[in-house]
């Protein structure tokens, strides 16, 4: 036995649902939430003598993602048949890609919660059709079955297994979320069901090179499914391991209300599918001048901004990747910084990833809902920066300007928060703090440093919060040192 313990492997299947109106292989609409079998037309019913046409925009959509990762693009790739018999895939059959996918290899950057980061490569991306679902509620011991999602297009994101713990894959599945996302290939909307990943599990000796046996646990709609899955699957796995057993290859099912995996079939071996080319689908050629043309399309990716705005903006990389969650949040920012000037880059930072996700949080609002928009931000940020107001009161008239009580300048005016830089004013406030504590200054001047804090907020107190805080300080360190 190894006393070093034991080490997981993970790799991961991930299903995006690719953002096209129609689907792959037919031209029925892929909208979600219609009634049912309303959406599939007689390619996705598996009528006979009806022929398969690949939908451009699905290819586009793919090789958009295989850029994204640095990955090859097959000049020349081949859906294969995928048989087996379920009541919601009336053909027999899904259409897949097997031995040559249209993305392959690749890699993606995860950062984990201490900041420590690493490289997770992909094995390739291919494009298929879903299947079906059968609906098991409200029929009584019958199935019904809808074919609304037959034939919608999915590409399925195949990592190395390069994963050690529940953590690491979450960290994972949530990167390619965010770049599926950003990219415009998927809407991930995880309670439809448009994103969605097996996690495939073993365990090893600490130190082995060499596989365990694997299972896999299918169909995890949220990342903290995944990473309870992963993490139950791990124990079990183990104490089945140190019990002297052996793992048995097969695919389970998480339950979300008990947080175990249960069996659910054993593992078919690829050729329990008898995979063969689509007789009905040409081989898939793509040119060197259409990938080049997504190319040219590409947005400025997640990491490449996040590390533009950690050079150019000095951000930390925690507020980076705050910044580039997502492409709405890195366009909210930037329209910010480009109201406010470049100089106070670091100030926008701090706002939008405090006060304005805070705001978003409590609200539970998307970004795109915002209720002070970048513009307007950035004028109230103009105030701190020129001194008009401190950072505390700016927090006042943010929740003011929240709450839809106008922009900056108006509230400010009105609730006369301008701060006092009049250095006249300020002394008079500070000279009748001195004189109301003779005790405080005594002891002040005897060596008590830390009562400098309470004469500063002394005179706040006196001026309702709108003493300019660095005038203050350096007055009162004056008049109270002579
Ligand atoms: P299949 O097509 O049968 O699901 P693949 O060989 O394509 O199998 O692998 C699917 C996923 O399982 C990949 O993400 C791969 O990294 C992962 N994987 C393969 N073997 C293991 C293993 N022993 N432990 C953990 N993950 C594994
Ligand atoms: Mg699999």
């Amino acid at each position: 036995m190894s006393t070093g313990g034991w080490e997981a492997v993970i790799g991961l299947e991930i299903h995006a649902q690719l953002a096209t109106r129609s689907k792959i292989f037919s031209g029925a609409a892929t909208a979600y939430g219609a009634p049912p079998n309303t959406q599939a037309c007689l390619v996705d019913l598996g009528y006979p003598g009806v022929l398969p046409v690949l939908n451009a925009a699905a290819l586009r959509l793919a090789v958009r993602f295989g850029l994204a990762v640095g990955a090859g693009i097959a000049p020349r790739s081949v859906f294969a048949r995928k048989n087996y018999f379920y009541p919601d895939l009336p053909k027999g059959y899904q259409i897949s890609q097997y031995e040559l996918p249209v993305v392959q290899g690749g890699a993606v950057r995860i950062t984990l919660d201490d900041g420590s980061g690493k490289t997770v490569r992909l094995t390739r991306a291919h494009l298929e059709e879903d299947a079906g679902k059968s609906l098991h509620e409200n029929f009584h011991g019958l199935s019904g079955i809808d074919l609304n999602r037959a034939g919608t297009p999915l590409l399925e994101i195949v990592s190395e297994p390069d994963l050690r713990s529940a953590k690491e894959a979450a960290a994972y599945m949530r990167k390619i979320h965010q770049l599926v996302r950003w990219i415009g290939i998927c809407d991930g909307n995880m309670q439809e069901g448009s994103f969605r990943g097996d996690a495939n599990v073993s365990v090893r000796p600490a130190g082995s090179t060499q596989l365990g046996t694997r299972t896999e646990i299918t169909n995890l709609n949220s990342f903290r499914f995944l990473e309870r899955a992963i993490e139950f699957e791990i124990g079990r796995q183990t104490g089945v391991l140190e019990d002297g057993g052996r793992i048995v290859q097969e695919t389970r099912l998480y339950d979300p209300d008990r947080d175990e995996t249960r069996p659910m079939r054993s593992k078919e071996e690829a050729n329990d599918y008898r995979y063969f080319p689509d007789p009905d689908l040409l081989p898939l050629e793509i040119s060197e001048a259409a990938i080049e043309e997504v190319r040219a399309a590409m947005p400025e990716l997640p990491d490449a901004k996040a590390a533009r705005f950690t050079a150019e903006c000095g951000l930390g990389a925690a507020d980076a990747a705050l910044l580039t969650a997502s492409r709405e949040i890195a366009d909210y920012y930037e329209a910010v910084v480009a109201a406010l000037g470049a100089g106070q880059a670091r100030l926008a930072a701090t706002w939008v990833n405090g006060e304005l996700a805070a705001a978003l949080n409590r609200d539970g609002l998307g970004i795109e809902a915002a209720r002070v928009d970048p513009v307007a931000l950035a004028g109230l940020l103009g105030r701190i920066a020129d001194d008009t107001i401190s950072g505390k009161i700016a927090k006042e008239v943010f929740e003011a300007m929240w709450a839809g009580e106008g922009g900056a300048d108006a509230i400010i005016d009105r609730k006369g928060l301008r701060q006092i830089t009049d250095t006249g004013a300020l002394e008079q406030v500070i000279d009748q703090v001195i004189a109301a504590h003779p005790g405080q200054l005594a002891d002040y001047r005897a060596g008590k440093d830390k009562l400098f804090g309470f004469f500063v907020g002394q005179v706040m107190k006196a001026t309702q919060g709108k003493g300019n805080p660095a005038q203050v300080n350096g007055l009162l360190r004056r008049k109270l040192g002579s």
